[in-house]
């Protein structure tokens, strides 16, 4: 096996589904991703497990090798004694230097608490010490916070109100002498920047610009690659998700974000490689996604969109008229059940017919129980399902959208479901003694945190199954 690392970066592009990369490859300079995908061990056809394809889980997923089930966080939202709370909401650990951000604790204070199993870094953490640094940064918090998890040297994320880069009180009492002095200029270069209608900074080049800056600065000042065992970062290029989402993959802007990531990529590898030792370099997305309904459906394929706040109120209105109890939280199709009274089986089975009519056409809709004991219609696509639901903290009703249908019709493009195109993510490898290598093996993206640890030669996360990437860990 390979001999020892001094640094391992794992790039995350946020929704950066395979395609796009074939679409945009020439207009891509050859010292970014083209580097990665072509100069490095590649897997064409690796896919993400969790049913949900959304950021959350879909990072969480890469750095603890686990499957929603266990590590507990299926989707961007969840029910917590009766209402609705982020994925990584804790109203215990506040964010720092963001006073704006933290008036509504609730919402804003976050930490890993909610990730029931370990990362990556959290093992590095406990079985390297002091004698290793682990990173972990992008503009979202839930991307920075799901590949670092619970322990990590340092982990940063924007906080808009703010204009600054921060961290939560989970992580660290005060931010780094260091970043004091980026923030000031952040909060300046910010300040003069004009944006266009349906612009804004996290959807725009600033701030990949910026994170590509930070991520640079990150590396020298917390000397990555230098300590007695290896250092790990983690970086999650989130704008491409946000552009994705408001523009489209076809349109102009969300072109110049990705050619803004593939240079910030390009100068990350540039300071990677002036590390003395060996290094390896991976790139993978939290998830994919699918193209604009609307515009599929007016060629003729099948597709749709749910227009949600008129599905919520068919939905509550038919749990009010079956005395089921309100709608607690309805997103990517589960529905939790707020004040479900009486038999509680009974009440998702009428939750189950209210669905199936207030929304979209269903492929098929599942209560709780019909997915724990396994009573599910028996194709293998389906079995994702069971291993992204945790058996307290999973919905009460789940609906199966068709493909090519998008539960929210405000998205241009959404992902959420367990189809290809949502799932299908690139997973390369590159650096010191890493071949350039095509592998067409399907693969799971899962593999990625165990075969980090098999070559840190450490115990590997706590809910992580494997299998581990052979081609990886066979590495001399
Ligand atoms: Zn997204």
């Amino acid at each position: 096996m390979m001999s020892s690392l001094a640094l391992i970066v794992v790039i995350v592009i946020d929704q950066f589904h395979m395609d796009t990369y074939w679409k945009y490859k020439s207009q891509l300079s050859q010292s970014g991703i083209v580097t990665l995908l072509e100069h490095g061990t590649t897997y064409l056809d690796a896919h993400h497990t969790q049913f949900f394809n959304q950021t959350c889980p879909g990072h969480i997923g890469l750095s603890t090798g686990a499957e929603p089930s266990l590590h507990g966080v299926a989707l961007n939202k969840t029910f917590d004694y009766g209402q609705e709370v982020y994925c990584l909401s804790d109203d215990k650990n506040a964010w720092l230097h963001a006073p704006e951000e933290n008036k509504n604790l609730f919402a804003i204070g976050t930490s890993a608490r909610r990730i029931l199993t370990s990362t990556v870094n959290d093992e590095v953490e406990s079985q390297f010490g002091e004698r290793s640094k682990t990173v972990s940064i992008s503009i979202k918090d839930r991307s920075s916070i799901g590949m670092a998890g619970h322990r990590s040297d340092l982990v940063l994320w924007y906080a808009h109100k703010a204009q600054q880069w921060t961290s939560s009180t989970a992580y660290a009492k005060d931010l780094p002498l260091w970043l004091n002095k980026f923030n000031e200029d952040q909060r300046k270069l910010e300040q003069k920047r004009k944006y266009e209608a349906e612009e804004k900074y996290q959807n725009t080049v600033p701030s990949v610009d910026d994170l590509g800056r930070l991520v640079v600065r990150a590396m020298q000042e917390e000397k990555l690659g230098s300590h007695p065992k290896t250092d790990l970062l983690w970086v999650s290029f989130s704008t491409h998700d946000y552009a994705g989402h408001d523009f489209g993959d076809d349109n102009e802007k969300f072109v110049k974000v990705f050619k803004a990531e593939d240079r910030a990529i390009s100068q990350i590898l540039a300071q990677a490689k002036k590390t003395k030792g060996r290094i390896l370099v991976v790139l993978s997305s939290d998830h994919g996604a699918g193209i604009d309904a609307a515009e599929l459906s007016k060629k003729g394929i099948p597709s749709g969109k749910v227009n949600k706040p008129s599905h919520r109120e068919a939905l509550s209105k038919c749990f009010k008229s079956e005395a089921i109890g309100e709608v607690g939280l309805l997103q990517s199709s589960s529905v939790y059940i707020k004040n479900l009274k009486g038999d509680a089986v009974a009440k998702r089975l009428k939750a189950k017919e209210c669905l199936k009519k207030s929304g979209p056409p269903y492929w098929h809709v599942m209560t709780k129980e019909e997915v724990l004991e396994n009573r599910l219609p028996q194709v293998p696509w389906l079995q994702n399902l069971a291993t992204s639901w945790h058996p307290t903290l999973g919905p009460d009703v789940i609906g199966v959208l068709h493909p090519y249908w998008n539960s929210d019709d405000e998205e241009v493009q959404n992902h959420e479901t367990p189809y290809s195109y949502d799932s299908w993510v690139p997973l390369s490898f590159w650096g010191t003694g890493v071949p350039a290598k095509k592998i067409y093996r399907k693969v799971a993206v899962t593999s990625l945190a165990p075969t980090l640890t098999t070559l840190l030669k450490i115990r590997r996360p706590s809910g992580a199954q494997g299998p581990l990437l052979e081609e990886i860990v066979s590495l001399k």
